[in-house]
């Protein structure tokens, strides 16, 4: 950890509801930056920069704390923390959306705390692309800036968003999203159209089916872990995102190798999140139980 890049996440923090064949959760932990935080802080120093309002329970706080993520920058706010319900059918791949309500988000503007300003490593979680830009523009020179958006923004707030991805690097998202951001209804035509958007690289997360990273003009793909219960799979992008910056942040590398290699990490992460409601079990792994996993995507890649 010592050794490893610093990275800068701002995000949503939610009170998530959400309901799936297996059953529903009420106003659990959630939203990008928790999600991302929890999964990244396995590998680097994460700071965060995000806001809830007086509801929030300390856990959410005390969990970041013991992680060692920097929460200077996490403030409360009067008023009520991001509330989220979505409802999931059969596929796991496509949730629908029932209430999205910003409450403190709405007038949420960050100051960064100074040590936050020379961080080389930024993800900017899914959150409104205006806060997303407020936050890349208090930062000197990053070395690699990432981004995740959702329908919900790519619709809303086109012009914003448009403006934000001329400055980054590696955009992580989904099918739907990637359709809708660009009106390409075939996926490799898709990501291309992306990268004249401003990103280099493409990271499409494909739920149960895994993940295609386009770097370096290549097109590389991960499976996603087998699993056979998918209770819940909010956060499980989020998460995805944060093994595969922390893991990067910590190589101090980039280059496409390191990427394929950091995009097995975020899909161990990821596939402990999806197996429960809320991130209970997430917040409960331990490294071992995270290299287990690794080990089983590593053998299931193997060929020959
Ligand atoms: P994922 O399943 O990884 O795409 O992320 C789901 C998380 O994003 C949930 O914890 C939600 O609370 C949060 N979320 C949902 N809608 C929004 C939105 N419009 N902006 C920011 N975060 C959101």
């Amino acid at each position: 950890m010592a050794d490893s890049l610093p990275v800068l996440v701002v995000g949503s923090i939610v009170l998530d509801s959400i309901r799936s064949p297996y059953g529903e959760s009420k106003a659990a932990l959630g939203g990008s930056a928790y999600y991302f935080a929890a999964a990244a802080s396995f590998y680097a120093n994460v700071r965060m920069v995000a806001c809830v309002g007086e509801d929030f329970p300390d856990e959410g706080r005390h969990f970041l704390e013991k992680r060692g993520v920097d929460v200077e920058g996490f403030v409360t706010m009067p008023g009520k923390t991001f509330a989220y319900e979505a409802e999931y059918g059969d596929d796991p791949n496509h949730r629908v959306s029932l209430r999205t309500c910003l409450n403190v988000f709405e007038k949420f503007h960050p100051v960064l705390p100074p040590l936050y300003r020379s961080t080389p490593v930024v993800f900017l979680g899914n959150i409104h692309p205006a806060l997303q830009m407020e936050v890349l523009d208090q930062v000197d020179s990053p070395e690699h800036v990432a981004a995740d958006t959702m329908n919900f923004w790519i619709s809303r707030s086109r012009e914003d968003l448009e403006r934000l991805l001329r400055r980054v690097d590696t955009l992580f998202l989904n099918d739907s999203e990637a359709k809708e951001l660009t009106g390409e209804k075939n996926l490799i035509r898709a990501i291309r159209r992306v990268c004249e958007f401003g990103p280099s690289t493409v990271v499409l997360k494909k739920g149960e089916h895994g993940a295609v990273l386009y770097r370096e003009n290549t097109l590389s793909v991960v499976p996603a872990y087998p699993l056979e219960i998918v209770r819940d799979p909010t956060g499980g992008g989020d998460t995805f995102a944060g093994g595969v910056m922390g893991y990067l942040a910590r190589a101090g590398s980039f280059d496409r190798k390191t990427f394929q290699e950091a995009m097995l990490h975020g899909t161990a992460a990821a596939s402990f999140v999806v197996e429960e409601f809320g991130p209970k079990r997430l917040m409960q792994v331990t490294s071992e139980r995270l290299e287990e996993r690794l080990r089983t995507l590593r053998a299931m890649i193997a060929i020959g």
